[in-house]
């Protein structure tokens, strides 16, 4: 029987949260694209909870949007429940979270997928990566790393999918393994198998592999909660969207519960810690700190006597509830005990219990700031498989391995995001440089331009870059030029404007001033939109810091700007330290700027590296 071959430009492996921004970003600059994934009623599925957004991710997701992404639109079409957290902090901390109505969340993504020109979405488990040997005309060097090409997949059945560009989006799927108390099964979420095939590709392709662990909350049935024990928390009144093309926002929201955990809870969990996982040395990789399971929180903080819970509803048409805070893989019958000791739930159904997963992944120095591998050209690594941990942060690495993906086949320029430029820049440039040692969650310390990098502000950062790329549409690029033409009216406005002597704009600059302030004494700004009225009171209040800000950008761009080639030898530099050596050959920084942020770099080495590249270039 004569093998069935398939032939496209970029095909990619897995539709989850990367695999599906992956695909939609490289069909959307013009790449005839193949999306293959074990189970088309898994695309865009949320593995845990049922939530996008949060403290730095709600960035991510704004990011995504500004630069023609899917998730926001995704969570506006099928949110619950919609709260900006953070807003006591200052613009900068800022940052919008929702529950969302999982199937609901799913569906849309799948259906934007299958909408999308030049994308096929087709069920396929993939088995191998097809690779040859590279004829690249990269200078041969002994280090040159890209020896390897690929050109494609194999999947179940005698067929192959050719491409110059394959990106693996797999997630937690590779060799994982769930526990639940002594339990073990093979698979990367309740319900669905593994990936052992590309694992060994992987091992065959010289790729360093190393195992993470994570964790789920149980869910239970909603009709067996006693709310009456538990504290609302309801939606903001004015839930702010996720989108910027998202207009006249109007959702009914759902709320969520609040109860705790007791002493009595915490006790039951130390005298059963002998049959978790994690304590009996069950499981060997390190977890999430950011997100610990019940477990670590108990024997991490022992001083507290009660941990917070959230009930969150996983959708508008199921009774299922998630119980955010209380992730475990204690065993079946300590799960059952802990809930009847918890106000509220003492009568509740557990509809799945909580389990761990341990997976393999990739650690991401091995990736170049495009997400491309650098031992095998045309191979790209996005989401979890890179060591993090979040639908966000695996969003964010999909689009910029789909478009970068893209262009390198069409033979353009890459598509970066610098750090100055958006929390993506700052996520794909720790990941390159400093590697993970632990699953890796965006935080907005993380950061060092925060004033820059606000979540009201994205699109204002992004959307023209990727209208230039192609990556964004018009429809984008219009909206921008509306809403920048109307802040610069108004800016203009409230400066020539001049009131008992002093502007509108003097006197919005001072702090205690109120922009309710400036209607009363202009009643035409009572017009401005709540979107233009937000980036002028910022224009305005924060232009100090931003200038300053700004400042230490353009001293860190020129670093920046003088690049290391690809092939420099570290080893022939004699003056350099062993670690330096060692860590600039493995983490391959392309400038200085990156190399300078690699932990344990310090300026001495970079001073030398300096001297050694101005003496190749007298040279
Ligand atoms: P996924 O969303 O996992 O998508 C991978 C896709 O690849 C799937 O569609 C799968 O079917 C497909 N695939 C795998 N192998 C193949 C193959 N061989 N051929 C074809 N397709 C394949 N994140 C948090 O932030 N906090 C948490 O507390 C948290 N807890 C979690 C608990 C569990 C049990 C799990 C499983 C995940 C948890 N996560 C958590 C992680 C979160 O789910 C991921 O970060 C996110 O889903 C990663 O997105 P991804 O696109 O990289 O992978």
């Amino acid at each position: 029987m004569s093998k069935t071959i398939y032939q496209y430009d970029v095909i990619v492996v897995g539709a989850g949260h990367a695999g599906t921004e992956a695909a939609a970003a490289a069909a959307r600059l013009g790449a005839k694209t193949a999306l293959l994934t074990t189970n088309l009623d898994t695309v865009g599925q949320m593995s845990c909870n049922p939530a996008i957004g949060g403290v730095a991710k709600g960035h991510l997701v704004r990011e995504i949007d500004a630069l023609g992404g899917l998730m926001g639109q995704a969570i506006d079409a099928s949110g619950i429940q919609f709260r900006m957290l953070n807003i006591r902090k200052g613009p900068a901390m800022n940052s919008p979270r929702a529950q969302a109505d999982k199937k609901a969340y799913q569906n849309w993504v799948k259906f934007a997928i299958e909408s999308q020109p030049n994308l096929d979405l087709r069920q396929e488990v993939v088995l191998d990566l097809l690779t040859e040997k590279s004829t690249a005309e990269a200078p041969p060097s002994s280090d040159d790393p890209a020896t390897e090409k690929i050109i494609g997949v194999a999947v179940q059945g005698d067929v192959e999918y050719h491409a110059p560009a394959v990106i693996l989006t797999t997630g937690t799927f590779l060799s994982a393994l769930m526990h639940t108390g002594e339990a073990k099964t093979k698979g990367g979420r309740a319900g669905e198998g593994t990936t052992t095939g590309i694992s060994a590709a992987l091992a065959r392709l010289n790729f360093r592999v190393a195992r993470f662990k994570t964790g789920t909350p149980p869910r239970l049935n909603s009709r067996t909660i006693d709310y009456s024990k538990t504290e609302i928390q309801p939606g903001d009144d004015q839930p702010s969207p996720f989108s910027f093309l998202t207009d006249d926002f109007k959702v009914e929201q759902m709320p969520c519960w609040i109860t705790f955990t007791n002493p009595a809870v915490h006790d039951l969990i130390r005298d059963n810690l002998h049959r978790a996982p994690m304590y009996s040395g069950q499981i060997q990789g390190s977890g999430p700190r950011y997100c610990p399971s019940i477990e670590d929180k108990v024997v991490k903080f022992a001083d507290k006597d009660r941990h917070q819970l959230f009930l969150e509803p996983e959708g508008r048409q199921t009774q299922e509830v998630y119980v955010n805070g209380i992730s475990t893989s204690l065993p079946r019958d300590v799960q059952d005990q802990m809930f009847k000791l918890i106000p509220g739930l003492e009568n509740a159904q557990i509809m799945r219990y909580g389990y761990a997963v341990e997976y393999d992944f990739c650690p991401p120095e091995q990736l170049r700031s495009t997400l491309e591998t650098k031992s095998v050209a045309g191979l790209y690594f996005a989401g979890q498989l890179n060591g993090t941990t979040g639908y966000e942060e695996a969003g964010a690495q999909g689009l910029i391995a789909g478009a970068n993906s893209a262009l390198k086949i069409a033979g353009r320029e890459d598509f970066i995001v610098e750090r100055n430029e958006g929390y993506i820049g700052v996520l794909i440039d720790d990941l390159v440089t400093c590697s993970v040692d632990e699953p890796y969650r965006m935080f907005t310390s993380r950061a060092e331009y925060r004033l820059l990098l606000r979540q009201d502000n994205a699109d204002r950062r992004l959307t023209a870059k990727a209208v230039k790329f192609g990556l964004a549409g018009q429809d984008r690029a219009e909206r921008l030029q509306t809403k920048e033409a109307a802040i610069a009216a108004t800016l203009a406005k409230i400066e020539s404007t001049r009131i008992e002597g002093v502007t509108l704009h003097k006197r919005l600059k001072r702090t205690e001033t109120k922009w309710e302030e400036l209607v009363e004494l202009l009643p035409e700004l009572g017009q401005v939109t709540a979107e233009v009225r937000q980036q002028v009171i910022y224009d305005v209040k924060y232009a100090g810091y931003v200038t300053r800000q700004q400042a230490t950008v353009d001293k860190h761009k020129r670093l920046a700007k003088r690049k290391i080639p690809d092939h420099f030898d570290y080893q022939a530099l004699p003056h350099l330290r062993m670690e330096a050596k060692e860590k600039l050959t493995r983490f391959r920084p392309t400038s200085l700027d990156q190399a300078q942020r690699i932990s344990g770099i310090t300026p001495a080495d970079i001073a030398m590296v300096l001297l050694h590249l101005e003496k190749k270039i007298k040279n």
